[in-house]
């Protein structure tokens, strides 16, 4: 029997592989997600050593592993070891998703579809026909372009520190997709307005803004969205809400439906992720 179709059974053994991997989440969700759906799952923490990947995805594979999710810093490794990739994994050029498909492993990128659940399903924010704002084009902004687009938003301008990684990330859609890169100076001598301003920067985590501070970008209702997320709200949160942000999230909805989306993949059930969200908003407060 391959490991591919035990994947049900509860030795499938399913891990979340980073460095550094103490901070990450995943385990906790994944067991929730399991508890939930009265299901058994083994899922670890494993900490790799940089440089490192490929010969501890063949250990992981030799001790049962059948998925993992891969974080800072491999995302781009998991998706060059796969042999299968998803389109959205092949948009995004780095995979967070990894599945033993019986002699290979395939990936995907999970990150656009739970931002994406989390603004249209868990806010209730359509994006259909409306002008987006994507700040910052590392790994998490380029994940997420391709997902954002299908849901037909009418325009996403990214913006970012460094223009060339935001003229990289949209050169893949320029030609059949209404997407554009600019600097902030231009944006903002234009005076554009957005309906959605997703912040996918680490500024957040700096204490720094991405725009500057005097920056009105905000259209009437609305929402701007950090994928950073924390006890209490993040620096760009705080600066969208005194600037004219209807609606302001943080990325913990995110974080979980990422997860679900992985989870749904490996185990073809879907976890219900609204009493975990709330969980775990919970314990941040406390925290
Ligand atoms: P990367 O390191 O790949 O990219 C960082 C981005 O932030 C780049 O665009 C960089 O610009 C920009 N940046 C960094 N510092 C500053 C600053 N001080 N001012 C302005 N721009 C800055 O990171 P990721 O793309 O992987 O992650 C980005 C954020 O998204 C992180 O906070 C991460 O925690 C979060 N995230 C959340 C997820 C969730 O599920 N909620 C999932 C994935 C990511 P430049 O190109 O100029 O270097």
């Amino acid at each position: 029997m391959t490991a591919s179709s035990t994947s049900s059974a509860s030795d499938a053994r399913y891990a979340v592989i980073g460095n550094p991997i103490a901070h990450s989440k995943s385990p906790n969700i994944h067991a929730a997600f399991a508890a939930g759906l009265g299901q058994q799952i083994h899922y670890d923490r494993r900490l790799c050593p940089l440089g490192d990947f490929a010969a501890d995805l063949e250990r992981f594979r030799n001790e049962g592993g059948v998925g993992a999710n891969v974080t800072v810093p491999f995302k781009r490794d998991a998706f060059a070891i796969a042999r299968e990739a998803s389109l959205r994994a092949q948009q995004a050029g780095a995979a967070n998703f990894l599945a033993w498909r019986g002699d290979h492993w395939y990936c995907d990128n999970t990150d656009g579809a739970g931002l994406v659940r989390d603004i249209e399903g868990n806010l209730g924010f359509s994006l259909k026909g409306k002008r987006v704002l994507l700040l910052g084009a590392g790994g998490a902004a380029r994940g997420v372009i391709g997902p954002l687009l299908l849901r037909e938003p009418t325009a996403i301008v990214v913006v970012n520190r460094t223009q060339a990684n935001a003229d990289a990330i949209v050169a893949p859609y320029l030609a059949t997709h209404p997407v554009s890169a600019l600097p902030a100076s231009d944006l903002l001598a234009q005076g554009q307005r957005f309906d959605c301003v997703i912040n996918a920067t680490s500024a957040s985590l700096a204490g720094a803004l991405p725009l500057p501070d005097g920056a009105a970008v905000f259209a009437p209702g609305a929402l701007a969205y950090d994928m950073m997320y924390g006890k209490v709200p993040t620096i760009f949160m705080a600066w969208a809400a005194q600037h004219g942000a209807a609606r302001i999230a943080d990325g913990l909805g995110m974080l979980v439906e990422q997860a679900a989306e992985s989870y749904v993949q490996w185990r073809g059930v879907q976890p219900v992720t609204a009493p975990i969200i709330a969980r775990m908003r919970a314990e941040l407060a406390a925290s």
